[in-house]
């Protein structure tokens, strides 16, 4: 088996593991799959090291920020395909739901008590730093946390990245050396030594593991105590619909990426982006299965590209321009959530986008609302309408409507500063991909982050790039899905 390279590696205590405990734990939280984890490898590879079987301990907390039944069901449904998975190799799976809050922590203490190393997720924003800096209190053995984010290491850059462009340049230069060591595309396939359920008997019996076979997870979501108001999306979650998606987006969507993508009314993007959030499925396999597509290898990259948007990869325009996404955007929100602790703070913002925010702060606006009428889609304007209900019933928004959705907050908002906290707060609450470190890419990207100032000046937004739902309009044919989404 590959080792998993040290760039991928922090140990938040930096011990021996403990050789006289029973077995290696991995404790999931954000890569919620057995395929391409970097995580699962190295708990892999530490179970084989020491001899000892593998626990993987995956709770499911009642109430983190925004936690609702829409984030529950997604997780549960892939918390179910993660145990037919494991239910096939040597490892034992131990999914838990929280009834109560904080329950899994005691579970966590018990759990880590008997491992002889325990290895967790490295992910980089929302509460996660804070919660596995806090189980270093409790965790009395060697213990990693791992990074399976996605192709670039997160840990290793040197400076913050202000512009995709510079990000792209230090991604062109560095990639291939960080495809040398890719994930292994089933880690537990390797692992040597069978779970003995014995070994947690006592345990067992205390704490309700779930058993899929019999768990209904309807009455389960009933009678939690947990947001209802935000309600369950018809997008189901999980490694098995991930895969489907994919499979589906190749086939179809793909071959008109470079030029529908932007087209709310085509199905020309991937729309992975809540299976990527949840880690239901990892940007690596999406990464290899394009490559398979488009019989794209590392032959093909042309360096007299370095840092331009096309060319780079020498690969068809739908590969450049969907790698350009899946890979420079989405990582370059990865890194700037690792350099910039302020990440989601107004103040993160550049200077520039900043002053010119604030020489406009007061500006009369035509309308404004109040977050309540935003949840509710109770604006003037159809289009922002449709796009917020889609946000609010299903978790997800195209990305074109997306950048006007957020635009068009800054425009009504009293200040700058409310606009901004609207956003998180509508993201955050109901996007499936939301609480991500491409919340804050995009929320930021709307009030000047990774941007530049664009003339002329206008009020409100000042030198802040502008959209209008009429070019909206004149640009796409919308009847289709104002029809779906509109009132
Ligand atoms: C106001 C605003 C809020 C946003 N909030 C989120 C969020 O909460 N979570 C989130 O993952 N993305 C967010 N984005 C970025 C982008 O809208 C989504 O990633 C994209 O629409 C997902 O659709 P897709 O999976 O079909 O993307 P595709 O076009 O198929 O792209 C493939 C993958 O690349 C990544 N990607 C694509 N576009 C971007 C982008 N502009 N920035 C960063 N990564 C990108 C995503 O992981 C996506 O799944 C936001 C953008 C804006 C303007």
């Amino acid at each position: 088996m590959n080792l998993v390279p040290d760039n991928r590696i922090t140990a938040l205590k930096d011990i021996e593991p403990d050789i006289d405990k029973e077995f290696v734990l991995y404790w999931v939280i954000n890569f919620k799959r057995t395929s391409y984890n970097f995580a699962l490898q190295r708990a892999v590879e530490w179970a084989n090291k020491l001899n000892k079987p593998l626990l993987i301990f995956d709770p499911l907390i009642l109430d983190y920020p925004m936690s609702s039944v829409r984030f529950h069901k997604f997780f549960l449904e892939g918390m179910k395909d993660i145990d037919e998975n494991i239910s096939k190799t040597k490892a034992l799976y131990y999914p838990y739901a929280e009834e109560t809050p904080n329950a899994s922590e005691d579970l966590l203490t018990i759990l880590s008590s008997k491992a002889a190393v325990v290895v967790t997720d490295d992910y980089p924003t929302y509460f996660v730093p804070q919660m596995t800096a806090k189980a270093k209190g409790v965790i009395n053995t060697r213990y990693e946390i791992i990074d399976a984010n996605g192709l670039i290491p997160i840990r290793i850059a040197e400076k913050e990245y202000v512009r995709a462009h510079d990000f792209r340049r230090y991604m062109h230069k560095n990639l291939l050396d960080f495809l040398v060591d890719v994930p292994e595309e089933n880690p537990l396939n390797k692992l040597e030594v069978e779970f003995d359920e014995k070994l947690i008997k006592d345990i067992d019996s205390k704490w309700n593991k779930i058993n899929f076979n019999t768990f209904n997870q309807e009455d389960f979501l009933i009678n939690l105590d947990i947001d209802k108001t935000v309600k369950e999306s018809p997008i189901i979650g999980g490694y098995k619909k991930a895969k489907e998606r994919l499979d589906y987006f190749l086939e179809n969507g793909y071959n008109d990426y470079a030029t529908l993508r932007s087209h709310p009314s085509e199905d020309a993007s991937s729309q992975l982006s809540p299976y990527l959030h949840a880690g239901h499925i990892s940007p690596y396999e999406i990464f290899v299965k394009v490559n398979e597509l488009e019989s794209w290898s590392m032959e093909n990259v042309n360096p007299a590209f370095v840092g331009r948007r096309q060319g780079w990869w020498g690969g068809s325009e739908n590969l450049e321009s969907f790698f350009d996404e899946l890979i420079t955007w989405r990582e370059l929100g990865y890194h700037t959530c690792v350099t910039r602790a302020n990440y989601d703070q107004y103040s993160s913002l550049p200077e520039w986008a900043i002053k010119t925010l604030e020489e406009h702060a007061n500006d009369p606006r035509e309308y404004v609302y109040s977050l309540q009428q935003l949840v509710n889609s109770e604006t003037h304007d159809e289009i922002w309408n449709a796009a917020q209900t889609q946000l609010r019933e299903e978790g997800i928004i195209h990305n074109y409507l997306r950048m006007l959705w957020a635009k068009k907050i800054l425009e009504w908002a009293p200040n700058p500063k409310l606009a901004l906290s609207y956003m998180i707060d509508l993201n955050d609450r109901f996007a499936l991909d939301g609480r991500d470190p491409n919340s804050y890419s995009g929320v930021f990207w709307s009030l000047g982050r990774y941007d530049r100032a664009w003339g002329p000046e206008r009020k409100i937004y000042g030198k802040i790039r502008y959209m209008t739902s009429e070019n909206t309009a004149k640009k796409f044919k919308l009847g289709g899905y104002l029809e779906k989404y509109g009132s």
